[in-house]
């Protein structure tokens, strides 16, 4: 399996509402990559109601995060049945420390690696606003109640943020203004991404 995804592979990284969803399809279509994006791997597992997808919402509807072990296993069969893939966009996926460490693994055994780790940055009172609107037409229940949004940034500060010093570390953590224009962001995601060439 030498070699499959050395293409590109990047993480877009951000708080709930940052626009992570809505990028990643832009940059899915520019750059050729397979889009994983682990809440939309939960949500559909919960629509065809495995056993997977009813335990995993008892977490998603309190907005806290669903074990290590269950996101990490469905990654990586996902990236199993994608071998074919030119790269992939993480979407929601590292949000813990062991996560991003079983990402690194992973990728090493495919011989491939993360090239770069792109922030959404935005403020939460914006956030705040963004998902209670999304949750106006998303039909998502966990867009819905502000005390279960606040839970997910909870999560979001004390489990996913030292995320970004694990790649700051590493150089490969790139930061961008979340707030503007959608195709203003996008264009400056793209700038990065070009830059790595
Ligand atoms: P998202 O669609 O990325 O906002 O994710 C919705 C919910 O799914 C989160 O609030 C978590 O409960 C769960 N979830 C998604 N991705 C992960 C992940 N990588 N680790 C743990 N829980 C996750």
């Amino acid at each position: 399996m030498q070699g499959i995804y050395s293409m590109l592979n990047l993480i877009l990284f951000g708080p709930p509402g940052a626009g992570k969803g809505t990028q990643s399809e832009k940059l899915i279509s520019q750059y050729h990559l397979k889009h994983i994006s682990t809440g939309d791997l939960l949500r559909a597992e919960r629509q065809e109601g495995t056993e997977l997808g009813i335990q995993a919402n008892e977490y998603i509807s309190k907005g806290e995060l669903v074990p290590d072990a269950v996101v990490i296993g469905m990654v990586r069969n996902f990236m199993l049945s994608n071998t074919d893939a030119h790269g992939f966009i993480f979407d929601g996926f590292p949000r813990t420390i062991p996560q991003a460490e079983a990402l690194d693994a992973m990728l090493t055994e495919f011989n491939a690696q993360i090239d770069v780790v792109l922030g959404l940055e935005v403020q939460e009172d914006e956030l705040v606003k963004r998902l209670l609107l999304r949750g106006q037409t998303s039909g998502r229940a966990d867009d819905q109640s502000e005390e279960t949004i606040r839970t997910r940034f909870q999560e979001y500060q004390n489990k996913t943020l030292p995320i970004q010093g694990y790649y700051d570390q590493k150089s490969k953590y790139v930061g961008v203004h979340g707030i503007g224009e959608i195709d203003e962001i996008f264009s400056q995601l793209c700038e990065k991404i070009d830059a790595l060439n």
